[in-house]
């Protein structure tokens, strides 16, 4: 077996298992056959390194040779989203690799960030390596469903009153078109995370046979109010300095005129910002609260006024927006069309983490290094990641895989044919190694 088989054949063995999220007190026997089959796969790391099972998620402590630094942390997760065959090339969880590809759910989310993390720590302890800090790797049961588990993991290192310099994890990777009309990969670093809300709309009204309508029967209103919402799009429009930092980074990759104008904020950020939401769906993702409707329901026959038809918005609030303000703004629509709000779920954005840090320096350092021909930018993340629990422990939780992929390789995550490159592999595995043996912060 050459290396690239090697880590082809590593991967399979992982994804063949199917680790469907689990609450901690479900059956998690699955992921226990995962952990077996990681001790079969990795022996340096499992006699080297502590292994702490916190109801399933995973935390190893890799001693490193100076107690006094501040320890670093690289993390994933276990579990996947749920896959049925059904559209897919070869069986979802079968780990078959097709023409230089490996398929299967969790190939690239999030099973292929764990690998090339566990992978580049056996292959140091094979040289005899020792890490110049405390090391640690922290994988959950439930990410992908928002669960508990990497929050227990955090909990677990607050009551040891551990700091960490710098938290990596999924979120960012080195992708061919991070957004539409760019000519080169890059490097997008996660930085922070969009917050999260869903408010259902409910319209009352006394309902009664279609056949003699009167005016503004609830569904109108409901309606109405959904496309002055859409229509409008009220939430405040703010450039963050690390957005700002992001479009700079990304500016040479544009076509002209973009290329000028992005590159010229301190000239152009009012054309930016009122151009950027008209030019693509991101621009404006990136700049503000974004909210779509989602679910409705209305009466049960298709002769019957509705008496409390309801929608359900999906809001992904902004930094400078959070949940509260984000719903003031629903509010005042919601009065004029006599409506009534109900928040269903919600969480606020994440803090943003530090551009400006020796730690994300290193990181881009290290980028440009393993992939030579990329850009490297700071990025928002418009979905959640487990990395956001680790702001309380670290100003540097960054949201990055050293895994190459096409814009189509990450639009299969959660999606059919979920597939990973295996030389993808191989430059993850470098690029941990050399961050681990070059860090000295
Ligand atoms: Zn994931």
């Amino acid at each position: 077996m050459n290396t690239l088989e090697l880590y082809a054949h590593k991967l399979g063995e992982m994804v063949r298992i199917p680790t469907v999220s689990k609450r901690e007190d479900e059956d998690l026997s699955l992921f226990y056959q995962l952990h077996n089959k990681m001790q079969e796969l990795y022996p340096l790391l499992h006699q080297h390194l502590e292994k702490t099972i916190l109801n399933g998620t995973l935390l190893y402590h890799w001693t490193g040779s100076d107690p006094e630094r501040r320890p670093i942390l690289f993390m994933g997760h276990q579990d996947v989203v749920p896959a049925s065959d059904e559209g897919w090339y070869v069986p979802a969880y079968s780990g078959q690799v097709v023409d230089g590809n490996l398929y299967g759910r969790g190939a690239l989310d999030c099973k292929s960030t764990m690998f090339v993390e566990l992978q580049a720590v056996e292959e140091l302890l094979a040289e005899g390596f020792t890490p110049p800090c405390d090391v640690y790797l922290v994988y959950s049961i439930n990410e992908e469903t928002g669960g508990d588990g990497t929050a227990a993991a955090v909990r677990y290192l607050q009551t040891k009153g551990i700091r960490l310099a710098l938290v990596i994890d999924e979120g960012g990777a080195v992708i061919d078109k991070a957004v539409d009309g760019m000519d080169r990969p890059y490097a997008v670093i996660g930085i922070t995370e969009k917050g999260y809300m869903d408010v259902k709309i409910t319209a009352r009204g006394k309902g009664g046979h279609s056949s003699t309508p009167p005016k503004g029967t609830p569904a109108a209103r409901l309606f109405a109010f959904a496309s002055e919402i859409e229509q409008k799009r009220p939430f405040a429009k703010k450039l963050l300095p690390e957005v700002k930092e992001m479009f700079a980074a990304m500016a040479p990759s544009f076509p002209q005129p973009l290329r000028f104008v992005l590159g010229n904020l301190w000239l152009f950020k009012p054309l930016v910002m009122a151009l950027m939401p008209k030019i693509s769906p991101f621009g404006e993702a990136v700049m503000a609260t974004t909210c779509c409707f989602t679910m409705m329901k209305g009466s049960d026959a298709a002769n019957v006024i509705p008496k409390e038809p309801w929608l359900v918005a999906n809001l992904r609030t902004s930094v400078h927006q959070g949940c509260d303000a984000s719903l003031a703004v629903l509010q005042k629509y919601a009065d004029k069309y006599d409506l009534e709000l109900e928040v269903l779920m919600r969480r606020d954005a994440s803090p943003v983490s530090n551009i400006h840090s020796p730690e994300y320096a290193y990181v881009v350092d290290c980028i440009h290094k393993q992939f030579p021909d990329v850009g490297v930018a700071p990025y928002i993340i418009m979905g959640g990641t487990d990395c956001r629990h680790f702001h309380a422990l670290t100003e540097n939780a960054l949201r990055f895989a050293p895994v190459r992929m096409t814009s189509a390789q990450s639009a299969s995550c959660h999606g059919v044919n979920e597939n990973v490159t295996v030389s993808a592999l191989a430059e993850g595995v470098e690029f941990f190694k050399m961050f681990l043996k070059g860090y000295q912060l």
